[in-house]
């Protein structure tokens, strides 16, 4: 074999061993990150530099001419990859984030193409002129097809620094001085690149570009060393956010996503990736979600993202401020609480159910009730209200120290009231009666159906005289009721009035008396009102 291995072949050499510690180093910290991706870097790097040092040290032509060609390998991926790492690193440009970031490796492999088939059209290589004497350096005159590539690259790695040198539009922020160090570091081969390229070089034909990695790795490694660039907490950071149950997600100042993990995706994906969408068209199926956005506060709502299954998730807006524009961004997190929201759909459910049953209950405890202390045929009371109403009523008036008298009514010669009309029109007719008394009595006081066709009042506050007088209205007005009713020939009433305490003290007594005096009443001729007798003593 022929060999001459220069001082420049060694600095290769050695830089390409750099670069592959440098690629293990990243590698091994932040693999998940752009990190991933600068270690690929590193490692075209390492490949362009170990071709360039083998072709330095190769000393026949037709050697150095196939480590030349197997330059192209390494410059171009060390460009395409360089570019997509400063999209994943800045989060811009979202296409060279997904698929079709493959499209980066077209021009690289038509460079590849070109030099391989150099023999044929010479537009890489057009000369090869020995360098000076003993230096094993060959001076390369370069074709059009050259520049095109050179150009190309160089694009490449331009448009990738400026990506790295705007701020960030990730969520996650990126210590300034990590894109510093990688601006730094990409300076040597840039500026080496241009040097060769317009053709100042201090040694002729030596390409400094791969060299200049040499300056590029130990930037690299200061910057590791001191100044904690690619550290591993974004990178853990980012890998949190990544693989969170919540769906997380950034939209930048101008309504655009520019960052969703996989389970922002999965829920409010549909087709496609997020990053890069409108804020307004992914979340217009969800309004109410788009007008907290819209307010552009903090904001927290509870959204239904899914009808079948359920997902229904509280949505936690935050507001990000960009101090270098005092623009605004949001920052989303989406947290499923669909099992909470059902549960509590579920009692809310259970509870209006028995509010409902419950007031079912009261409504008919009250039928009930009503129905317990009321004669049907007449609507008034029944005696059962009357033994609970009566005694109450005196403690109370014996209480106040007021009066309460009581009437009793009964018909008068019903048998041939119903003899005559039929039991159905008898029954007709104590309803009749019923509703007189309901009309002419006052809300203080309690009509009952005290028996068969006796009726008995209970008047609190009533005096003798001033119940003798109502009642013989009632029994006035009974007849003429009647009659406009269509009983042509209508019974009349027999009333005895008995008066607290002037007749009697208690309940029983005052109903003796009462009764007494109704009997009375019949015995003096019926349709009439009569009052108790004085108590004797
Ligand atoms: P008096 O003037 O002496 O009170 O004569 P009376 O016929 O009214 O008295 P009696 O006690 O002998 O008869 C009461 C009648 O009332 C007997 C019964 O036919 C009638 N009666 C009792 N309850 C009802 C009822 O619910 N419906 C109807 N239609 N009649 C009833
Ligand atoms: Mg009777
Ligand atoms: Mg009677």
């Amino acid at each position: 074999m022929n060999w001459d291995v220069t001082p420049g072949a060694v600095a290769l050499f050695f830089t390409t061993g750099l670069s592959l510690f440098l690629a293990g180093i990243v590698w091994g910290r932040n693999v998940r990150e752009a990190g991933g991706l600068f270690a690929a870097v590193m490692l075209a790097v390492a490949e362009w530099c170990f071709v360039a040092g083998l072709e330095a040290t190769a000393v026949p032509l037709a050697s150095k001419l196939v480590w030349s060609k197997l330059e192209y390998v390494g410059n171009g991926a060390t460009a395409a990859l360089f570019l997509l790492f400063a999209s994943r690193w800045s989060g811009r440009v979202a296409w060279l984030q997904d698929r079709r970031r493959w499209l980066t490796f077209l021009l690289p492999a038509a460079g590849i193409a070109l030099a391989a088939t150099n023999e044929r059209h010479h537009l890489i290589w057009t000369s090869f002129t020995p360098g000076s004497a003993g230096s094993n350096i060959v001076i390369y005159g370069h074709g059009l097809g050259y520049f095109l590539v050179v150009g190309a690259i160089y694009a490449y790695i331009v448009s990738a620094c400026i990506l790295l040198a705007l701020p960030p539009a990730r969520p996650l922020p990126r210590p300034r001085h990590e894109a510093r160090t990688i601006l730094i570091a990409a300076a040597f081969p840039l500026s080496a690149g241009i040097l060769y390229s317009i053709g100042i070089d201090p040694v002729p034909g030596l390409n400094l570009v791969p060299i200049s990695f040499f300056f590029t790795t130990v930037v690299f490694l200061i910057g590791m060393g001191f100044f904690r660039v690619f550290d591993l907490i974004p990178a853990a950071r980012d890998a949190l956010v990544e693989e969170m149950p919540d769906a997380v997600l950034i939209v930048d100042e101008g309504g655009r996503i520019v960052d969703a993990n996989p389970t922002a995706a999965l829920w409010l994906g549909g087709a496609g990736p997020l990053a890069g969408r409108p804020a307004i068209e992914v979340f217009a199926p969800w309004p109410d979600l788009l007008s907290a956005l819209s307010r552009g506060r903090a904001a927290r709502v509870e959204v239904t993202l899914r009808d079948a299954p359920l997902l229904y998730v509280d949505a936690r807006i935050a507001p990000v401020r960009e101090p270098a524009h005092g623009r605004t961004g949001f920052f989303l997190v989406l947290n499923d609480i669909t099992k909470r929201h059902e549960s509590e759909t579920t009692l809310q459910r259970a509870n209006a159910r028995l509010a409902g049953q419950l007031e079912q209950i009261v409504a008919l405890q009250a039928e009930l009730r009503d129905q317990a202390i009321r004669d049907p045929i007449t609507g008034l009371f029944n005696r059962r209200y009357l033994d609970e109403a009566l005694p109450r009523e005196l403690a109370r008036a014996a209480h106040e120290r007021g009066t309460l008298s009581v009437a009793m009514i009964d018909i008068d010669h019903f048998k041939e009231t119903n003899d005559r009309y039929g039991h159905r029109e008898g029954d007709r007719l104590l309803a009749l009666l019923g509703s007189l008394l309901r009309d002419r009595t006052r809300p203080g006081d309690a009509s009952c159906r005290y028996g068969g066709e006796e009726f008995l009042v209970v008047l609190p506050g009533t005096s003798s005289a001033s119940a003798v007088q109502r009642m013989d209205e009632i029994r006035q007005e009974s007849v003429a009721r009647c009659r406009a009713a269509g009983f042509a020939d209508p019974p009349t009433l027999s009333i005895g009035v008995a008066t607290f305490p002037e007749h009697a003290e208690s309940d029983a007594a005052l109903l003796r008396a009462a009764d007494a005096a109704l009997y009375r009443a019949k015995g003096e001729g019926r349709n009439r009102v009569c009052v108790a007798a004085a108590r004797s003593g």
